[in-house]
């Protein structure tokens, strides 16, 4: 048994864990793969205080400062079940798919999120060449390039807003015949001089020349006509989706969104059970935020074992 165990070996639960074995305890964290989204990051500039890094290289650091602190890694451990404790000290079990059942005194969930892909003809294959989903992180690598944001919801809008800033053109591709996001923010978009909005827009295929991305194809929904737009870069806005599916009946309270609902100590409603990073209603999906978050969870079920006696 475990005083504190992690699931998810992205940045919250690996910051997680070196907070709470740095506390002297017992420390297991369990991970479908661990890295997590990092595997999949090519760039990275916005890790502050290192100007330049790329995913599979911090997470062969995260994997290091973690292996430094005697921590418990199981990879390739997929979480099916938790199990919360009867009463505040007891025990929470978290069953795993391979059949083994690990507890703890105190869990921290940090299973992150997922992009919703579009499913066309070149997203995979130009990912990270072209094809993006993080405005914050990727958007000033197309300095005064032609982008499209595909999804006219709050974030494609809000992306769509930040990227004409920074970009030469912004096409806005809606599949509806109208946007979703707030108003305040369609009015902002349609104030700007560089975005084009084009709506009832189902995108078929994203093109390149075998190195990076050069255009679009899209079907105009009302007329059937096929439109090709050229352009460098496509950000993808069509939702994030946590991966908390294994959790839906543990009892734990989830957004509509279906995100873990936490309070500012990252707490959710069981006691014991913390939650940090992507997977929560923390707003802002960012590494240093995920960090900071699993730090404080950490923080959190140390405070939560030392107030509860063993039940
Ligand atoms: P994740 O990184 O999603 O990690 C979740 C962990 O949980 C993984 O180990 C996963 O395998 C595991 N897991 C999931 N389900 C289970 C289960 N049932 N049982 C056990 N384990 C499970 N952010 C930036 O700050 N800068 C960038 O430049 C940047 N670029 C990005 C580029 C791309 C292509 C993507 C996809 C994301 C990017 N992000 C970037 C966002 C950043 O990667 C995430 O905000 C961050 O990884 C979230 O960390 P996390 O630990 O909460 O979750």
């Amino acid at each position: 048994p475990f005083d504190v165990l992690i699931v998810g070996g992205g940045p919250a639960g690996a910051a997680a864990g070196i907070y709470t074995a740095r506390k002297g305890f017992r420390t297991g964290i369990a991970a479908e793969r661990f890295g997590g989204q990092v595997l999949d990051t090519m760039g990275i500039e916005n890790f502050i205080s290192v100007p330049y890094t790329e995913g599979p290289k911090l997470a062969r650091a995260l994997e290091a400062h973690v292996a430094e602190n005697g921590i418990d890694v199981m990879n390739l451990a997929e979480a099916e079940r938790l199990i919360p404790a009867k009463k505040p000290g007891g025990w929470h079990e978290v069953v795993l798919k391979n059949g083994a059942t690990l507890s703890a005194r105190a869990v921290v969930l940090a299973t992150g999120a997922r992009w919703r892909n579009l499913g066309v003809p070149g997203e995979f294959e130009y990912r990270n060449r072209g094809v993006a989903y993080c405005p914050h992180c990727d958007g000033p690598l197309f300095k005064g390039k032609r982008v499209a944001v595909i999804g006219g919801g709050n974030s494609g809008v809000e992306a769509a807003i930040d990227l004409a800033n920074i970009v030469g053109h912004v096409t806005l591709i809606e599949f509806d015949s109208q946007l979703r996001a707030d108003q305040v923010l369609q009015d902002k978009l349609r104030s700007l001089p560089n975005v084009d909005i084009r709506m009832s827009a189902q995108t078929t295929e994203i093109t390149g020349n075998g190195e990076r991305v050069s255009g679009l194809l899209y079907k105009n929904r009302v007329s059937g006509q096929e439109q090709k737009i050229e352009l460098e870069g496509v950000f993808v806005q069509i939702g994030l989706v946590p991966n908390t599916e294994w959790l839906k009946d543990s009892g734990l309270e989830l957004s509509s969104y279906g995100e873990i609902v936490i309070d500012h100590k990252a707490a959710t409603n069981l006691p014991g059970v913390f939650a940090a990073g992507d997977v929560t209603t923390v707003p802002y999906k960012q590494i240093v935020i995920a960090m900071g978050e699993g730090s404080k969870a950490a923080l959190s079920a140390f405070d939560y074992i030392i107030r509860n006696a063993p039940a």
